[in-house]
């Protein structure tokens, strides 16, 4: 449930970015909404502007003061914030270590596959548990065959390009639960199964996403290679943060020339948006 003392459409928003404060904090006239879940508090509250003519919900993923570790992160509550004040389509952009030597930093990789190797996350809604509030969810089996919306994918990698960077299109994301980066050994094998860039944040938001039918797009920006990739010294967090830092600006760019080239929410006919196909979930969704 959204509070803020502004009235009507200020509150609502079509389209939700997980990310950082760099990616809203020069945007004007910005409303702060403090929402919360049946699953408890998001990240943090929902920061809504306006981008490309469309109205955007961003929501820190690490909490403002990047309080929150990957495996500490309320993505129940995060998707469901989200959804709660009407965004449809959720773009969510990190930050990850290549598993190719060509995939080095500063590449821009649209994933178009998963591997969950996460091990403490809630990450369904449909898990048959009574909630706080009474309502019980039934249990439900949604396809994730394709964890990504095939129409966001496309809009961001056309709009990266378009703008010169030249985006991967496809790969796989493995999801590891950190908050530890990989060992030789992990990042060796990782790399071995061909998957394509590692990080910690991406599941299980695509597939809460897809539970509650938005879409998903993930765009990831590699900070470094994976210790298996690279001979030095492995992954350090001042690294990562370095060649964010350095890539921000340009991925804040990219992002809200996507924002503009979505499409609007009644027009969406992706496979993200009948994700139950038929199955009662037993609980009201937001
Ligand atoms: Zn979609």
């Amino acid at each position: 449930m959204a509070q803020n003392s502004s009235s009507g459409g200020r509150t609502r928003a079509d389209i939700g970015v997980i990310g950082g404060s760099g990616f809203y904090s020069f945007l004007k006239g910005v409303t702060e909404v403090t929402v919360e879940t049946p699953y408890g508090s998001p990240s943090d509250s929902l920061f809504l502007g306006d981008v490309g003519g469309r109205r955007v919900a961003f929501l820190p993923r690490h909490g403002r003061e990047h309080h929150l570790p990957p495996h500490k992160i309320n993505y129940r509550a995060n998707l469901w914030a989200l959804a709660s004040v009407g965004a449809r389509q959720v773009l969510g952009p990190c930050a990850v270590g290549g598993l190719r030597a060509q995939y080095g930093p500063g590449t821009l990789l649209v994933p178009d596959q998963l591997v969950d190797r996460t091990k403490s996350r809630a990450q369904s809604y449909f898990d048959g548990e009574e909630r706080a509030d009474g309502q019980v969810p039934n249990v439900v089996h949604v396809t994730f065959a394709d964890p990504y919306c095939p129409v966001g994918r496309k809009a961001a990698v056309g709009t990266a390009r378009q703008a010169g960077w030249d985006a991967v299109d496809g790969g796989t994301l493995v999801v590891v639960e950190g908050p530890r980066f990989s060992t030789r050994a992990e990042s060796l094998w990782h790399a071995a199964q061909g998957w394509s860039v590692v990080g910690m944040t991406g599941h299980p938001e695509a597939v809460l996403a897809r539970e509650l039918g938005l879409c998903y797009t993930s765009m990831t920006l590699v900070t470094d290679l994976d210790a298996g990739a690279d001979t030095g010294e492995g992954v350090s967090h001042e690294e990562v943060l370095e060649v964010f830092a350095s890539n921000v600006g340009r991925l804040r760019d990219v992002l809200f020339d996507v924002i503009g080239a979505l499409p609007d929410t009644a027009d969406r006919d992706c496979l993200c948006t009948n994700p139950l196909g038929g199955q009662e979930p037993g609980i009201t969704l937001p």
